[in-house]
């Protein structure tokens, strides 16, 4: 498995900038995960490891619910979103993300680089296999 974002690919290291940047839908991803990890497939077939998150959020549920959670592996709601539109698959290792609040379609309130919490069951994998070192989850 080459490194991520690495290679002779002018795709792959343009896409790997949008994951880095504001990331790219989940329904527009080539995704799938195990208990290790969420992995982006690029059309080069290279794989590299991404986060998965909740970016459009209803009002309602923020209100009920507050922040989304941000997945690194295939726990349950990751699995179940891997191919949702609200969801974004991105790489952000200071954990600070888009994320839009809307009123049915309307967007009514978005924050740039909110901080988000890891999902706890995706946290206690990270804390068992890679010492709670995301660098080390990513570079892994
Ligand atoms: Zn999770």
């Amino acid at each position: 498995m080459a490194a991520c974002g690495s290679g002779e690919n002018g795709l792959d290291s343009a896409l790997f900038k949008q994951l880095q940047q504001g990331g790219i839908m989940a329904n527009f991803a080539d995704l799938s995960a195990d208990e290790r990890g969420i992995y982006f497939r690029f059309s080069s077939n290279n794989i590299c490891k991404i986060m998965l998150y909740q970016a459009r959020v209803q009002e309602v549920m923020f209100r009920s619910k507050g922040d989304p959670f941000v997945h690194l592996c295939g726990c349950k709601e990751a699995l179940e979103n891997l191919k949702n539109p609200d969801f974004i698959a991105t790489i952000s290792l200071n954990l600070r993300f888009f994320l839009g609040i809307y009123s049915h379609k309307v967007q009514t309130k978005f924050f740039n680089d909110k901080p988000l919490q890891i999902c706890p069951q995706c946290a206690k994998v990270l804390e068992m296999y890679f010492n709670n070192d995301l660098r080390g989850f990513f570079g892994g």
